[in-house]
Parts: structure tokens; sequence; C-alpha cells
């Protein structure tokens, strides 16, 4: 059945969802702002060119939307049939035509909004496993896809003459959860303590005893996502933060 209003009702997962669409159409934006002849070229994901970028951001739709219809049907679907499957995916991907590229990463992405739309309330906590073998109500799919665009829009890189998708623009409540997300990650994983002090925001994330870091809020994220380590320094000498454990 196809409703024009989402049929969950949790407040939660409402407001996950409202974000999920601003950041797919933060992701459109910017890449409806790359041209077909720049699609070729470098994004900021290394070796990954910006078609690599958009074919991975389309299938990831596909994929978040095969566990939603797990949850809707239970039976179980699995988001990529094997890792190798999902690189090769990709790399075919990055060759499609620039308008079949742009076809499937709009089309994936309203597929996949309209299976969030249409699962049923009592669905939402149904359990499902993501591609690393995380077992997840399939409610998790909404912030999955959310750290995807908002952050692989940032990836796709400017256009020719034009700003691009920058992390000063991702929501404060995203940059937020986004830290937390990463900062966990590390600490499940037994790394370093890591401390990061915000300079604009006046905000403290993660946990002392270890390396701790200063630097605008987004510069932060830029850095423990990966992306870039400008602006970010070490409390106790000033000098340059070291590269940032692996999130993912
Ligand atoms: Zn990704």
């Amino acid at each position: 059945m196809t409703v024009l209003t989402d049929r969950a009702t949790d407040p939660a997962v409402l407001a996950d969802l409202q974000d999920a669409r601003l950041g797919q159409a933060f992701f459109s934006r910017a890449l409806n702002e790359i041209r077909n002849d720049e699609l070729g070229e470098p994004s900021r994901m290394p070796g990954w060119s910006r078609a690599h970028v958009a074919a991975h951001v389309g299938y990831n739709a596909r994929a978040l939307t095969r566990l939603v219809e797990w949850a809707e049907t239970g039976v179980e679907t699995p988001m990529y049939a094997s890792p190798a499957e999902r690189s090769e995916e990709i790399e075919l991907g990055a060759t499609l035509s620039p308008r079949a590229l742009r076809h499937l990463s709009d089309h994936a992405a309203v597929s996949l909004d309209v299976a969030w739309r249409d699962l049923p309330p009592e669905r939402w906590t149904a359990r499902v496993r993501t591609a690393r073998g995380r077992d997840v109500p399939v409610s998790e799919t909404v912030w999955m896809r959310s750290r995807e665009v908002w952050l692989h829009a940032i990836d796709l890189g400017p256009g020719r003459g034009r700003a691009g998708a920058r992390v000063d623009d991702v929501p404060a409540r995203v940059v937020v959860r986004l830290l937390a997300d990463v900062l966990g990650a590390w600490a499940d994983r037994g790394e370093q303590p890591v401390l990061l002090e915000t300079d604009d925001t006046g905000e403290v994330f993660g946990t002392p005893g270890g390396l701790v870091l200063q630097g605008r809020r987004a510069d932060l994220l830029a850095w423990a996502t990966g992306r870039s380590s400008r602006g970010v320094r070490r409390a106790d000498d000033g000098s340059a933060a070291p590269p940032a454990p692996a999130w993912l």
C-alpha cells in the first residue's frame, strides 16, 4: 500500500527520517552541481572518482531498501551478497553514463524513501543485519543513510565555479551524532582515548586520559571521519593532529 505520509509513529524515527531526507537533498544538490564532464574527476575519497561516490550512494540506498523489505516481509534479504560483490557493483556503477548514474542516484533514493514511508509502525522494531554483521532494528537504516548522504555530499567536492557541500553546512544535531558515532566506535574497539574540545561551541566530546584535540566542531568532525586534519591541533603543544583511527 502506498500512502502519502509516513506510517511510522515513533517521534524519534520521524525526526531521523527528516534528517535523512534533508541529507538526501543536500547530496542531490551537490551531485547536480557537478557537470557530466566532471564526474570522472577524483572525489575526496582516496581512489574514488565522483562517479564512484555517486554509484556507491545509489547502491547504498538499494541495499538499505532490501533491509526495509526484510523488516516488512520477514524474508531475509541482506544488503549485499558479499563484500566483493559490493565493490564490483561500485566499480561497474562508476562506468555508467552520467545520465544513467544520475538516474540511479535519484531513483534509488526515492525507492528507499517510499519503503520507509510505507513501513507499518509495528515493523520499525524488526531486527535486520547490516553489511558489517550488526544486528539492529530496521529503524537504524535511517541514521545509516543519513551518515552516507551528509558525508558523501562533501566527498563529491565542488563542481567548477561552485562552493560544493561543506562540513559547515551539516546541521549541528547531525554533526554531534556523527562525532558520538565515531568516538563510540573507537571506544568499542579499544582505541586510545580521544577528547575533542570545540573552539567555536565550547563543547567536549569523547573520553579523557589520552589524546586531546582542539578545533572548530566542523573541522573536528572532518578529522574524526578521516576527511581532513585542517584546523585541528593537539591541546598539549598546539602541533598538528595525528591521523584519525579508521572509523568504519
Ligand atoms: Zn559510504
